[in-house]
């Protein structure tokens, strides 16, 4: 199985990636995971893209494909992949069917995450995040001791892109740059329209029955 993971930022996109991930067995590659990993490690591809994530722009098209190239290529990734943040250009989804059509693979769908840009604003202000990757919210997915990591102990921030004047730069981004790969997906057959209001557990059961429909059909 191969996914394309989309949706506003805030939608919950990661969450519910990963859970879907798990069921069908396959790599969740989140691009965001990626590049926040190389900035964490001060790595030369972390200095040259940190000022991308700070300002809620995105990273260049050429740097991207070749991040998110370079780690599908890693053995875990030979059983299916869930690409959660990417592609986020029509440039980057061009690439990607390139890349599919010489491996002689295809997707198997494309998951929209759609949600409210008021609901968007909420979640996005509620997450609290832990330095080991774990995602939080301060309503819906709680520690159970509040301000820690439940896997860690370590303490939970802010995401520095979740500030309020970054988010509204994420949105407009997302709005001018990715919502096009809706219609992109669209037409090719492979989208799966997914209502991502209500609580993680009701988007999770909600989607888990649509997926299962589309891909076993
Ligand atoms: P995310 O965790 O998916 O919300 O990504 C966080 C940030 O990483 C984005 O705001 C962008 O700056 C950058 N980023 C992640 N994925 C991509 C992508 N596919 N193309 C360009 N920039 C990206």
């Amino acid at each position: 199985m191969r996914f394309v993971f989309m949706g506003p930022p805030g939608a919950g996109k990661g969450t519910q990636a990963k859970a879907v991930a798990e069921r069908y067995g396959v790599s969740h590659v989140s691009s965001g995971d990626i590049f926040r990993g190389e900035i964490a490690n001060k790595t030369p591809l972390g200095l040259k893209i940190k000022s991308y994530l700070d300002s809620g722009g995105l990273v260049p098209d050429d740097i991207t494909v070749g991040a998110v190239a370079g780690r599908l290529e890693a053995p875990d990734c030979a059983n299916g992949w869930l690409l959660d943040g990417f592609p986020r250009t029509i440039g980057q989804a061009e690439a990607l069917d390139k890349a599919l059509a010489k491996g002689g693979t295809k997707l198997s769908a494309v998951v929209d995450l759609e949600v409210d840009p008021e609901v968007i604003v909420e979640r996005m202000s509620g997450r609290r995040v832990c330095k080991c990757g774990r995602s939080y919210h301060v309503r819906y997915i709680k520690p159970r001791v509040e301000g820690k990591c439940d896997a860690c102990g370590s303490g939970l921030v802010i995401r520095d892109d979740d500030r309020p004047e970054t988010v509204r730069t994420r949105l407009a981004t997302y709005q001018k740059q990715t919502s096009p790969l809706i219609e992109y997906y669209d037409r090719k057959g492979l989208l799966l329209r997914v209502d991502g209001s209500g609580s993680p557990d009701e988007v999770r059961s909600r989607l888990f029955e649509q997926l299962n429909a589309f891909v076993s059909e």
